[in-house]
This record gives C-alpha cells, structure tokens and sequence, in this order.
C-alpha cells in the first residue's frame, strides 16, 4: 500500500486531501500541530496520527522517528501546513515577529520537513507544496496578506530548487495553487470548495504524466 503525509491535515484543503488520497487507496498519515484536533480528525477520516508542528525543528524530528517506527518508505508527501495573519497588511508595518512567523510555517515549514522525511522518499516519490498565486511574480500585485505572499514566493523558490537536487534521486517536487477556497483562511466568500481546492494535489499524487519542478492549478501548469 502506498503511504502518504499531509501536513495540517486536520481541517480545510489538508483535511480534504486526506480524504481524497484515502479514496485513492493510500495509507495516510494525517499531521498536525495541536494532539486533540489531529487525533480526532484522523479517527473521522480513518487516517493514522502522529503530531507535527512544521514551525518546530524538534517536532519535524520527533514525527521522522515515530514515522520511521512505523514505515520504511514514504511516496507522497504533502506539505499543506499555512499560515496567514489578520495583521499581515503591509510590508512597512508588519513586525519582524509577523514575518519570522509566517516564514516558518510557510516557507522553512516544508523545506525542514522534506529533509527530516528524506530518507523515506525515493526513486518515484512526490513531494507536493500547497502554495499560492499569492506569491507568484509574474501575476499583478493584488495587495492583500503581503508577507504571506511573500513567504509563498520564497516556497515556489524552494519548490524549484529541491525539484532540481532530488531529480538525480528520482523524486519529483511540485507546487500547487488551490485558487481561493472556502476555509478559516479563505473565508466564507470564496468561490472555490475543499474538493477543488485539494483536486490538483489528489491528481498530482496519483498522474503516471509526472512532472517536477512546476507550479499546477485546476491540473494545469502555470507561470511562476
Ligand atoms: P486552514 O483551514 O486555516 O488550515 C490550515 C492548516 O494548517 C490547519 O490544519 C492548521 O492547524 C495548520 N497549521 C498552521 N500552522 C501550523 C503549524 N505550525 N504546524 C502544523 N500545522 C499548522 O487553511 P487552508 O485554507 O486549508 O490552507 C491550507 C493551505 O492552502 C495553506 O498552505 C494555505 O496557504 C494554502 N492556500 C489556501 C487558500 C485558500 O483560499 N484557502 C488559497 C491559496 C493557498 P491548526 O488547526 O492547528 O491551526
């Protein structure tokens, strides 16, 4: 059986994936920072729980070695985890708390995880980031959460980067855009639902066309 990782995966887009990658046959294992929410969530969707918070080095390193308990090798990993601030409306104002934060949990967050989980992946495994046309660099500003913004930009960055060192090794590294889905972070006006928003990382996860080292939304390829 194949295995999976979702990162956040108690609530919104990662909640969904994990439903989905378990419609898709995959044992999953459901992370998530806070034990009561994790655990009841994977109880719920029929997922296996081990905690994670993905800001912190020491939890990134605890759920390795209680993963590596359990399995030897890991095909999918989602990193999905993401923060955005109410406050986070300005570069100029933002604090440098503000900034520190939401760079670790969107940006190091996946970069520290895929490391701590590299021994498990290999030859055809995939490493999916949730990222965000929030950070792309060739769409017009919108203006809105400009660190969170940022701090996808410096994902995609990093999406790029790992496609190309963990190519040699076969593993393949993409991000995915969900468009705006309604969640606690999207709110309750967006237009788009879980299931769209987790569709491109589901097929992603599954597709024999791999790809690495792109940015896909709705399935397709999109500019950085
Ligand atoms: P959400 O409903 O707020 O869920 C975010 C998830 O991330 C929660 O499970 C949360 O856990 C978890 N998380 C936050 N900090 C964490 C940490 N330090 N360690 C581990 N888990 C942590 O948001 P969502 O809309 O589903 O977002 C999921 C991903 O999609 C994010 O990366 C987001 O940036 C991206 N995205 C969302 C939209 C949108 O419109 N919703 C658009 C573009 C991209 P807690 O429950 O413990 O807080």
């Amino acid at each position: 059986m194949k295995t999976a990782v979702v990162t956040g995966g108690n609530k919104g887009i990662g909640r969904e994936i994990v439903r989905q990658l378990k419609q898709e046959g995959f044992h999953v294992v459901l992370a998530a920072r806070d034990e009561k929410r994790g655990s009841t969530a994977a109880a719920e969707e029929g997922a296996e729980f081990i905690r994670m918070d993905v800001a912190d080095e020491k939890s990134i390193l605890e759920f390795a070695k209680q993963f590596g308990k359990k399995f030897n090798h890991l095909d999918v990993l989602v990193n999905n985890a993401g923060i955005l601030k109410k406050e986070d409306r300005s570069v100029l104002a933002s604090s440098q708390e503000l900034m520190n934060e939401t760079f670790a949990v969107n940006a190091y967050g996946p970069v520290r995880v895929t490391k701590a989980l590299l021994p498990f992946l290999g030859n055809g495994s995939r490493v999916i980031m949730v990222s965000s046309g929030g950070g792309s660099m060739s769409d017009d500003i919108a203006g809105w959460a400009p660190v969170y913004c940022v701090s996808k930009t410096l994902l995609n960055a990093f999406t790029r980067h790992l496609a190309h060192e963990l190519a040699p090794k076969g593993i393949f590294v993409n991000a995915i855009c969900p468009g705006w889905v309604r969640t606690d972070m999207g709110g309750k006006g967006a237009p788009r639902t879980v299931q769209q928003g987790a569709d491109t990382v589901t097929w992603l996860a599954t597709t024999d066309k791999v790809h690495s080292g792109g940015i896909f939304r709705d399935r397709k390829k999109i500019d950085w």
